[in-house]
């Protein structure tokens, strides 16, 4: 039997894994050029068939932003180590929706989002197009990966990165995934030797030293350039940051719901001054 797959892989439009039958695509905000592109392709390969869809450039820290008043545009191009993809003009969200929305002709099963280059812990997620990118796999029904190396600048080995992707993508084709979550990872810049476990954690805190510059332009304009290191403080255990400070891959399971149950109650007390009455969420 020739399938949908069978046709996209005969026609150079597919990353063809070994196993076949299950859909993978990756996606990522760094961009088309990451490096990390190739190796988590063919790390994936071996768990399903993967299609890459990512942004021509790069979209760190844009968060779950959408393209909603332009067309995107799409181009097939390959990776420089061979790989076929496509690149967008949108961000990591449009390439996610592009993917599940009818771009490609089999829908993915999985949607996996990096490696993205620097980690993605505690607070970082809600700046993360990384994993704005899983979440909106996540929105789509999908089991969701959003994957990140503790590392930055040129010649990250991406390898233990990429099997433990691959690792992930076949445990949840396997026992299946929570319907209602993410899985946000991070992987500490070490040998794979060297990586002292993995540990499944709670998002901890970020300390940033964010400030703000002021510079002039070369036409004595003034321009404004926030950034500064990322930091954090005392880790507590069991979250991310410290399963990460002590040289293990953290798996946190990430839930969409942002809703404060706690405080329903306490605000349903307060003196409203409105017509009608307060009433309290059923919990
Ligand atoms: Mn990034």
């Amino acid at each position: 039997m020739t399938t949908d797959a069978d046709k996209l892989a005969a026609e150079g439009r597919l990353n063809r894994g070994v196993a076949g039958g299950r859909q993978i695509l990756i996606t990522n905000d760094d961009g088309i050029e990451s490096d990390a592109l190739g190796p988590l392709t063919d790390a994936l390969a071996a768990v399903g068939d993967v299609d890459i869809i990512a942004p021509e450039r790069n979209w760190s820290g844009a968060s779950h932003s959408i393209t909603l008043y332009r067309p995107l545009r799409v181009r097939s191009t390959q990776l420089r180590t061979g790989q076929n993809a496509y690149m967008t003009d949108g961000s990591p969200t449009d390439c996610v929706r592009l993917g599940v929305l009818g771009f490609l002709k089999r829908k993915p099963d999985l949607v996996v989002s990096g490696v993205n280059r620097g980690s993605n812990l505690g607070d970082d997620i809600t700046y993360s197009g990384t994993v704005a990118a899983a979440m909106e796999g996540l929105l789509s029904g999908l089991p969701s990966i959003a994957i990140s190396i503790a590392a930055f600048g040129a010649n990250i080995d991406f390898a233990p990165s990429a099997a433990f992707a691959a690792l992930l993508a076949r445990n949840i084709f396997d026992k299946g995934f929570a319907p209602d979550a993410l899985l946000n990872v991070n992987v500490p810049a070490l040998p794979r030797d060297a990586i002292a476990g993995v540990e499944v954690t709670r998002l901890g805190k970020r300390t940033y030293r964010d400030q703000l510059v002021e510079r002039l332009d070369p036409y004595g304009n003034p321009y404004y350039w926030v950034g500064g290191p990322a930091v954090s403080a005392e880790a507590e255990e069991g979250t991310d940051v410290a399963a990460l400070r002590a040289g293990k891959i953290s798996v946190t399971p990430i839930y969409l719901d942002l809703t404060n149950h706690s405080l329903i109650a306490g605000l349903a007390k307060w003196d409203w001054g409105w017509s009608g009455p307060v009433e309290v969420a059923a919990d």
